[in-house]
């Protein structure tokens, strides 16, 4: 089947010949469609099967003109537009021009050279950049992006670098944070109290031999403070973790080169490319069974590791001379946002890190590393920060300033500019002081970049999420979007699909329009607004928000609700076997007498009665935890087996058509669990279940495009499976690419909720 690949390029690619060579490049591998060069970047859109235009993105890479440099390429895949040449298309720049602010961009190969070579001036000096290359979005203050707008207007350019500056044939023209050791910012060693240890080259010596023994480091990078240890040393990420507070959620991995990487994990020409991209995101690979060097602590019970490789001189230099991965994890504790001040540092990584590496190029906002998985051979960005933030969405019809704050968990704020949409970088969850800080001050930072008064905000329908507060707080009238809604428009949006479609949103948590928590649902979405088409049949959740956490409660809501009060006796269920006797007593009157056991239909909350059904996880120290143990011990790829269960009607006259009931395969999971079937079958059995009833219901719908969103389609099993079926049964399936399927999404989904809403009947 074709498709169609829509690429945007920023970089050095006008005046080098860059729209003749992917002209002639589109002619010799066949493909049809358009380049055009504009102010707000190269923009490609070409036509033909997947596989060809694969070959085209790599070859576009690695083939581009000599004079080229691409900072920046984001693409997206969408339905063929029906091209039948390719040509050349003339810019309409005359049109409405808003300013363009670049992400931050890893360290290009001529720095490189020049950071390694003895007999340059540059030689060992982290701060080393030029126009293709180095700090943008981390740096800027204000539009125009100019020296004296950046956090680089406190250093004098030497001469040197002066000329560099002004000459139109150097490569350092205009690099705006253009610097030199004689004339730039320096690195300094402090310890824990703030007292100065070593300064500059020395200060990277002292770090390294720091690191070597087992000490945790702060240090000072492009968009924040990373905590790096030894990824081999297991005492070491023990402390890390402990200090960090931080119990099982995976820790992210620095890595010398990709030799190194292919050491450890399994990777693609695909994924190499994205490793190696300017972009230089966290990637998740599958891990190599056959190497243990690493400690076990990493990323407990995880067949993937989350990896980069070095994007600044500063991380070249430093892995370089270490040899070995480390972990480079944020620097906060626990969920707090990333810190970005040297001083703040000292006292919010207080008895966290033992050194701190600092240097005095103020940071003027926080970018946390970007996280990208490759499913379905195609980018899914599970985190939007460094190298992707603050690019835009582009929508067709131009629109007034919109703001929208979000959701409450993996929070990022979007604004809308004329035809684009700026989605800020990741917030984080909304839980702490510093967090909700962080979230005010993108929003006050994104209005004045952007030189915007948003006339609408649009905020979650949860009445008590601090964001929706902060919205209503404004000036302005506000829009509440229902949370799985938003999550579908953000994946319509962003694959750019148009007509009527059949959203999935399979989720964690969300309020519905009914006051209950939703997560499983089956939404029919028109231009306008939407119906609530299906859903998963309610169950309760006995304790309310503790049971997110303490899964056992959900498998009881569960189970109570299929055999009665006696199953909660029965402690060859692994939900409770260990609980104690009271705890029991105590959550079967609350079942009973209906207290505190808020109803659901979240397929997020089922995945975690599973895992404590089947044994697979006995608790959720972090959102998702125990549906991903659930996703990685399935075991059943290629197998069909899986468990029944009932589509009902509703009554006529209702809005919601049809409940899926998992009874029965609830019942079935037991069953084999009773009769000690192997857990991975289990779980197998358990996702091939979930692809069928989306399968089902998607078959009642009428509908021929069906979006996937919602956090659970992070689930590469379910994700696969579901597309894979859909397609087979004729239907078209859009997921998400550059925009985050988890609450990451929400952002964007609020501001298409709130132009959709503006349409007329
Ligand atoms: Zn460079
Ligand atoms: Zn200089
Ligand atoms: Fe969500």
């Amino acid at each position: 089947m074709k498709s169609r690949i829509k690429i945007i390029i920023h970089g050095a690619v006008q005046g080098v010949g860059f729209r003749p060579f992917v002209y002639r490049l589109a002619m010799e591998m066949k493909l049809n469609g358009w380049v055009l060069n504009s102010s707000q970047g190269v923009f490609i859109e070409a036509e033909g099967y997947k596989e060809v235009l694969e070959e085209f993105l790599l070859r576009i890479d690695k083939e581009k003109p000599p004079r080229s440099f691409i900072q920046s390429m984001e693409f997206s895949y969408l339905d063929p537009a029906g091209y039948n040449d390719f040509n050349i298309r003339t810019s309409d720049d005359e049109g409405s021009k808003s300013v363009l602010m670049l992400p931050d961009i890893a360290t290009c190969p001529e720095c490189l050279n020049d950071v390694f070579d003895p007999s340059n001036r540059r030689f060992l000096y982290p701060f080393t950049n030029c126009t293709n290359c180095g700090p943008r979005f981390s740096i800027i203050e204000r539009l125009p992006y100019d020296r004296k707008n950046s956090t680089m207007n406190m250093f004098t350019m030497c001469e040197e670098c002066r000329a560099e500056y002004e000459d139109p044939l150097n490569r350092r023209f205009h690099a705006q944070p253009n610097a030199c050791p004689v004339c730039g910012p320096h690195l300094e060693l402090w310890n824990m109290q703030g007292k100065l240890l070593e300064s500059h080259q020395d200060a990277m010596v002292k770090l390294i031999e720091e690191i070597r023994t087992g000490k945790i480091a702060a240090v000072k990078g492009i968009g924040g403070f990373h905590l790096i240890v030894d990824a081999r040393n297991d005492e070491a990420v023990k402390l890390l973790r402990k200090r960090k507070n931080r119990e099982e959620k995976p820790l992210a991995l620095m890595m010398p080169d990709i030799e190194c990487v292919y050491k450890f994990c399994e990777v693609s020409e695909f994924e190499k490319r994205l490793l190696l991209s300017p972009e230089s995101p966290v990637v998740l690979l599958k891990r190599r069974d056959d190497n243990s060097e690493l400690a076990m602590g990493i990323a407990p019970d995880n067949p993937y590791y989350g990896v980069m490789l070095p994007y600044s001189p500063l991380h070249h230099i430093l892995m370089k001379e270490l040899g070995f991965p480390v972990v480079a994890t944020s620097g906060n504790f626990s969920d707090e946002p990333i810190c970005i001040d040297e001083n703040e540092a000292l006292s919010r990584l207080e008895g966290i890190a033992d050194v701190f590496l600092v240097h005095n190029r103020p940071i003027k906002r926080h970018v946390d590393d970007s996280i990208v998985r490759i499913i379905l051979d195609r980018e899914m960005v599970v985190r939007r920060a460094r190298g992707y933030a603050p690019l835009p969405v582009q929508i067709k019809e131009a629109q007034g300033s919109i703001l929208a704050v979000g959701g409450h968990l993996k929070n990022n704020i979007a604004v809308s500019v004329n035809n684009n949409i700026f989605i800020s970088q990741h917030i984080g969850d909304l839980e702490t002081v510093e967090a909700y800080n962080a979230f005010e001050k993108v929003i006050s930072d994104f209005e004045n970049i952007y030189d915007v008064k948003p006339k609408q905000a649009v905020c979650d329908l949860h009445p008590n999420y601090i964001s929706t507060y902060y919205a209503q707080s404004l000036n302005c009238p506000v829009l509440a979007v229902q949370h799985h809604y938003a999550h579908i428009l953000s994946c319509i949006t962003e694959n750019e699909v148009e007509g009527d479609i059949l959203g999935v949103s399979w989720d964690g948590t969300g309020y519905g329009t009914d006051g209950t928590i939703w997560g499983g649902e089956f939404l029919k979405v028109n231009r306008k607004s939407f119906t609530r088409f299906a859903h998963l049949r309610q169950f309760r959740l006995p304790g309310g928000e503790i049971a997110i956490k303490e899964i056992w409660r959900t498998a009881a809501g569960l189970l109570f609700d299929i055999y009665g009060e006696e199953i909660l006796s029965d402690r060859s269920i692994s939900s409770f076997r260990d609980i104690p006797d009271s705890k029991l007593y105590l959550l079967k009157k609350m079942l009973e007498k209906n207290i505190n056991s808020p109803v659901t239909s979240s397929a997020g909350r089922l995945f975690d009665a599973v895992a404590s059904i089947t044994g697979t996880s006995s608790y959720s120290h972090f959102e998702g935890q125990a549906a991903m143990q659930v996703e990685f011990s399935a075991k059943l790829l290629n197998s069909n087996e899986a468990y029944p269960f009932r589509i009902l009607e509703n009554a006529a006259g209702t809005e919601t058509e049809y409940i899926l009931d998992w009874e029965p395969m609830v019942k079935g999971i037991l069953n084999d669990v009773k009769n000690k079937m192997e857990t991975g079958f289990i779980t197998g059995k358990f996702h091939n279940t979930l692809t069928d009833m989306i399968v089902e219901t998607v078959k009642r719908s009428g509908d021929k495009k069906v979006v996937l969103s919602g956090g659970c389609f992070q689930n590469q099993y379910l994700l696969e499976r579901t597309v894979n079926y859909l397609t087979d049964n004729g239907f078209s399936i859009y997921w998400h690419q550059r925009v985050p399927t988890n609450d990451g999404g929400i952002s964007l989904g609020q501001i298409t909720a709130a132009i959709r809403n503006s349409n007329k009947e």
